[in-house]
């Protein structure tokens, strides 16, 4: 919500909801719903991906046990970031970006080079963006609690699911 605003000072924009990682199908639905409902607050168009869990399963195969930040969030993201550029290709888009370089927990280097890598597959250009910029990611909270927005408290798939869950078992046993 905060980035469609920064986005069209400059550009006409579409929005495309791809999220294959998302665990499990309910809290799929759960964000794709505020995403529409933020569409339609926001006035533009948005495209909706296939929900595909095994191709996503087959993108981080072999490094599932690995933590947030590892090779199994390179990977998850660059499936996204593609399948993302290949849709802006088909649809005849100049340009495709990301709303997570929002996130204080995606590193805006990795977007930025995993971006420039699709960008020289695809031949459409990826479009560097920095919305955690000039406290983005604050405004997107507060933003989010004004016009009473769900704001997900782990990162999408089953195992950031569990890791949370195992962070606030460790919370509660220690007191
Ligand atoms: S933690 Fe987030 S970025 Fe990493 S693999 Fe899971 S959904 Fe993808």
């Amino acid at each position: 919500m905060y980035s469609v605003p920064l986005l069209r000072q400059d550009h006409e924009i579409t929005g495309y909801f791809y999220n294959p990682n998302i665990y499990p199908r309910r809290e799929y639905e759960k964000r794709l719903n505020d995403v529409k409902a933020l569409a339609k607050l926001q006035h533009y168009r948005l495209l909706e991906g296939e929900y595909e869990p095994d191709q996503w399963h087959d993108a981080v195969k072999g490094f599932e046990h690995l933590c947030e930040y590892s090779e199994r969030c390179r990977r998850c993201i660059m499936n996204s970031l593609y399948k993302t550029a290949l849709k802006a290709k088909s649809e005849d888009f100049d340009m495709f970006a990301t709303t997570l370089t929002n996130s204080p927990r995606k590193k805006i280097q990795m977007l930025d080079e995993l971006g420039a890598k699709i960008e020289e597959k695809t031949k459409i250009a990826y479009l560097r963006t920095n919305f955690k910029k000039k406290d983005g990611y604050m405004m997107s909270i507060r933003l989010s609690k004004a016009l009473n927005i769900y704001r997900q408290d782990y990162c999408g798939c089953e195992y950031s699911l569990k890791e949370k869950e195992n962070f606030q078992e460790e919370k509660v046993k220690n007191g």
